[in-house]
């Protein structure tokens, strides 16, 4: 098991592409801008989408996704997409995205029959199981309905897990599940410097000030990524997050870094 990182910024620029991951060749762990840096051979293997929340970021990838595969997935006789998240995540996209205004209905096209899209939603606590892949629904605070995601690396990992925290502030029903599981990998965001500690606050997200007290709940020496940190912020996030006094390895997350499972 392979998860390869698409993008991992908090916002866009040259090289800065948001949230998408690539578990393996067929699962997306949110659609991202990343996901736009695939082949189109490598978006039409994409069979499952799991989406944290509902904010752009993390979607815009979708609507794009499905009508540049929509071709050569119908020609090859593939089953839809299968969109999973949250219901009230879900309902905002067909309401807000696939409304026929920003972009068509794809869970219609090409046919209401077969179209290129499914939506599938799932509870925070479901395990999903995709392609022999188990994957857990974590809790997250957002400002909208939002989770995070553990794949479980299997029994030849000895079931360690990759935990992605999705767009969060202070989260305590994360660590006490965490305090269950192995972890290979904790992705976690810090999408503010503790300049902007207000505004991480106001908008439910971890400067490194919190992202120390939620480290301190997590038992062991994790490697620990950061994630969502905007262009241009990178050193002041990291000076912050380095100066933390932590057991844990904590190093900022990479576009083109691969973590094995
Ligand atoms: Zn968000
Ligand atoms: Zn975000």
């Amino acid at each position: 098991m392979n998860i390869r990182v698409l993008g991992c910024s908090g916002a866009i620029a040259a090289g800065y592409k948001t949230t998408a991951f690539l578990l393996d060749d067929d699962v997306l762990i949110d659609a991202g801008t990343g996901v736009g840096d695939l082949p189109l051979d490598a978006l039409a293997a994409i069979d499952h989408i799991l989406l944290s929340h509902s904010h752009l970021d993390h979607v815009l990838g979708i609507p794009l996704l499905a009508d540049a595969v929509l071709r050569l997935r119908v020609a090859a006789g593939r089953p839809p997409i299968q969109v999973h998240a949250l219901p009230e995540t879900l309902a905002t996209l067909q309401k807000h995205i696939f409304n026929g205004a920003i972009w068509p209905d794809f869970t219609r096209l090409p046919s209401r029959e077969a179209p290129v899209l499914s939506l599938h939603p799932f509870q925070i606590g479901d395990r999903l199981e995709l392609g022999g892949r188990l994957i857990e629904v974590l809790p997250a605070v957002h400002t909208v309905p939002a989770v995070g995601f553990a794949v479980d690396g299997g029994e030849a990992s000895g079931h360690a897990h990759w935990v992605f925290t999705g767009d969060t502030g202070p989260n305590p029903a994360l660590w006490q599940r965490l305090a269950q599981l192995r972890l290979s990998h904790l992705v976690i965001e810090t999408a503010f410097s503790d300049d902007e500690a207000e505004l991480a606050h106001i908008s439910q997200h971890l400067c490194p000030t919190d992202l120390g007290r939620e480290l301190s709940q997590l038992g062991g020496s994790v490697d620990v990524r950061i994630t969502h940190i905007k262009p241009g912020e990178a050193d002041a996030v990291m000076a912050g997050v380095q100066a933390l006094i932590s057991p844990h390895r904590i190093s900022a997350l990479q576009a083109g870094q691969e973590m094995a499972l």
